[in-house]
């Protein structure tokens, strides 16, 4: 039977849809990959996601990252809640940012140097503007499949030939502005080098997801990231590791940490503001003196550095420091979870390759190995959408997209997994 009555969620949609684009303020948060009514939230703990109807969602989102410790925790609450008194919003420099900066950069080793703006978005932005300043090159190289954020410059497509330069991604992103991007394809040193024979001496910047996470997870194979690094070093160019979704999540240190290879820059968000808006950037002392007002290159934020942000990312980046061990149980958690999924699936005749490292993964249904884009592109996404919708009915919010990763946090329980993979049991079957 027809249901008479729009759902209270159904209601809020319709009533977005008439004043904001598309009914969503980011298209991640869009159904458009699995069509549907995107749920809206109204409130969190812990691991789960509360709805207008009561219904609660074991929460693999977490904001698309931020959210390591869980939503609303204890002492990430008190931190706002104490700075949100104290007013929360300036316009002058504060103690809450010098501790966030001297925090940031003893955790990261290659960070000697970090200034906080508002996005990873304006991150990566300024990190390129830094690079061709300093090097008074123009041309960057960006992945197939990496996401840098929406600035013009990284709104690029591979073109058709193999090695040509890049085409618009958007309307509204002119070609003469693109026509400084490069694309070269993950893992794939070959084209890494072609490009730079062929532009020798123009190149500003190689910037990487040293684990890519906007394709959904796609690692380093052995030798690639080291490779980049000696690229750069024989040609002079500017490394830069956008760890805005790996950094604090992998590690305390980032991938750079794990794989022992220092970038030039690396740009930060995410975790850093503990789910209020952020971004940074960071690296040699160097070349962040070029920065304004210390140097020429002019860069701003009216709300850059806010207090609530830092109060939330302090209180976040402390606890991650004061419990590493955090990391080894995240991703003993994941493990467990990939390994069931792996085994439910391969039980019911359904072929997937699970990429997955530390608190991130990525369920591909596809048969061969996810590398680079174009093997992500290969997955089944009718399959996925299915899985997808069966998941969500049964309480369980994933990406509603085949090409992002999922996180895992801390508030992910022994019993939570346990419920994931109970819930997997029942659904798989129901997807041949
Ligand atoms: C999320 C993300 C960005 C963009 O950050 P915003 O805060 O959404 O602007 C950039 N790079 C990577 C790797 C990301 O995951």
């Amino acid at each position: 039977m027809k249901k008479l009555f729009l759902s209270l969620n159904n209601k809020l949609f319709k009533r977005a849809i008439g004043y904001i684009p598309g009914g969503v303020n980011s298209p991640v948060r869009a159904f458009k990959a699995v069509g549907g009514t995107p749920v809206f939230i109204k409130s969190a703990k812990g691991a789960f996601l509360y709805d207008h109807e009561g219904k609660s969602y074991i929460d693999l989102i977490n904001s698309w990252g931020p959210m390591i410790l869980g939503h609303a925790h204890p002492s990430v609450v008190k931190a706002i809640k104490s700075a949100v008194d104290k007013s929360f919003s300036f316009g002058t420099p504060t103690e809450g940012e010098v501790q966030l900066a001297e925090l940031i950069c003893e955790m990261v080793p290659s960070i000697e140097k970090v200034r906080l703006v508002n996005s990873g978005t304006e991150a990566c932005m300024s990190a390129i503007r830094l690079a061709r300043a300093f090097t008074g090159k123009n041309k960057i190289i960006k992945f197939e499949g990496c996401y840098h954020g929406h600035a013009d410059s990284f709104l690029v497509s591979a073109g058709s030939g193999a090695l040509t330069q890049g085409v618009p991604d958007s309307p509204g992103v002119t070609s003469s502005v693109v026509s400084d991007t490069l694309v070269a394809r993950y893992n794939n040193l070959k084209s890494v080098n072609q490009l730079v024979e062929k532009e020798r001496g123009q190149l500003a910047a190689i910037i990487v997801e040293p684990v890519a996470g906007n394709m959904g997870v796609v690692l380093p194979e052995k030798g690639f990231l080291e490779g980049l690094r000696k690229i750069c070093d024989c040609e002079k160019i500017i490394l830069i590791f956008d760890e805005v979704m790996t950094g604090f999540r992998l590690a305390e240190g980032g991938v750079q940490s794990l794989v022992g290879i220092k970038p030039d820059l690396t740009t930060l968000g995410k975790i850093i503001g503990g789910g209020m808006p952020v971004g940074a950037y960071g690296g040699k002392a160097e070349l962040m003196n070029l920065i304004s007002p210390a140097g020429p290159v002019y860069q701003a934020g009216t709300l850059s550095g806010n207090p609530i942000t830092v109060a939330a990312g302090l209180a976040t980046l402390n606890y991650l420091k004061k419990h590493p061990e955090i990391y080894g149980k995240l991703n003993e958690t994941t493990k467990k979870i990939t390994l069931a999924l792996e085994r439910i699936f391969s039980m019911n005749g359904i072929s997937v390759t699970i990429n997955s490292i530390g608190s991130m993964f990525t369920v591909f249904f596809n048969k061969n190995a996810v590398t680079d884009l174009y093997s992500a592109k290969q997955s089944d996404t009718k399959l996925f959408s299915n899985y997808f919708h069966l998941l969500l009915s049964k309480g369980i919010h994933i990406a509603p997209s085949c090409f992002e990763s999922l996180f895992v946090s801390m508030a992910i329980t022994e019993n939570i997994s346990k419920k994931i993979i109970g819930i997997h049991e029942e659904i798989v079957p129901e997807l041949r």
